[in-house]
């Protein structure tokens, strides 16, 4: 099932990134008007259009699209759904905007991150959004859509470009990357700590912050809904503190990244009491790129 309806005003959309189901999650809520929340890698943006379809949801009815922040896999379809959404408006970060009008710098930087097979073949190029199609949040950002109330916050940490949407009647929090990832598959959770941006501190400080508004779910992009914020709060800061001195340590015993990063799979294949080669490959992906986010983190400190 690639649309499911989690409560009255909410739907979850499996974006089927890479293929793969209860990876990467696009959010729609439903007022008078739809706002569409993430939207998955370019490669995948027709499946977010025939789960909305599957649904009966006319796609000109979407009012906003949101990616949360820059990075492909919540932001890649942006383009491509603004062509087919007539009369949607983009949401997004003041920094996020730039790379939305002008993808150029972060194909570049996707391309160091991901390699240029898998990011043309898996994840898909992303395309310009027209500048006079994009609403930017600074601090918070409150719209209206009919009956309810959703405010955009700033939320630094996993990037700099980061927000989270909060819907105020419900006490919904849509988290970006602000938590970390908990696969349905997979019952340990992974820190989200990519490369270029990954700040240790502004994500403990955006918890933080978030944890002042009253939470009953949270919708998480990777992946799913959980009703035990606080838990999932603590856990986040909690496995970022252990990655970055896991990762020191092996740092210090001069290990190459191959290695490191296998002693990660251990790791989290331990945790979760199965073999390392029954990892499922989407997470041992982002294993990779968490490694690679904490290892700029601490070259940067
Ligand atoms: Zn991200």
């Amino acid at each position: 099932m690639s649309i499911i309806r989690v409560s009255e005003s909410i739907y979850i959309i499996d974006t089927l990134a890479f293929g793969y189901e209860n990876c990467v999650a696009s959010y729609l809520i439903k007022g008078d008007k739809y706002a569409l929340i993430d939207v998955g890698y370019a490669s995948t943006y027709r499946n977010v259009i025939n789960a909305l379809n599957k649904a009966g949801i006319d796609i000109n009815d979407i009012k906003y699209i949101i990616p949360t922040h820059v990075h492909l896999d919540h932001s890649g379809a942006t383009g491509h759904l603004m062509q087919n959404m007539k009369n949607a408006i983009v949401v997004a970060h003041e920094r996020a905007s730039k790379h939305l009008i002008d993808p150029k710098r972060l194909i570049e930087s996707s391309k160091e991150v991901y390699g240029e097979y898998i990011l043309n073949n898996y994840i898909g190029l992303p395309i310009p959004v027209q500048s006079d199609k994009i609403i930017v949040v600074k601090d918070e950002l409150e719209l209206k859509l009919g009956n309810l109330t959703i405010k955009c916050i700033y939320a630094p940490g996993h990037a700099p470009h980061q927000i989270t949407v909060y819907i105020e009647e419900m006490k919904y929090l849509i988290t970006a990357d602000s938590v970390g990832i908990i696969y349905p598959f997979l019952n340990v959770m992974i820190p989200t700590t990519p490369p270029p941006s990954f700040n240790a501190e502004q994500a403990i400080d955006t918890l933080n912050k978030l944890s002042s508004y009253e939470l009953k779910t949270l919708l998480i992009p990777h992946f799913g809904i959980r009703n035990d914020s606080l838990f999932v709060f603590e856990e986040t800061k909690k496995k970022i503190k252990e990655y970055i001195e896991i990762i020191k340590n092996l740092r210090n015993k001069n290990l190459n990244f191959d290695d490191m990063l296998n002693e990660l799979i251990k790791k989290v294949s331990e945790e979760a009491n199965i073999s390392p080669s029954q990892l499922h490959p989407y997470a041992v992906q982002s294993l990779r790129i968490s490694l690679m986010g904490i290892l700029n983190y601490l070259t940067k400190k």
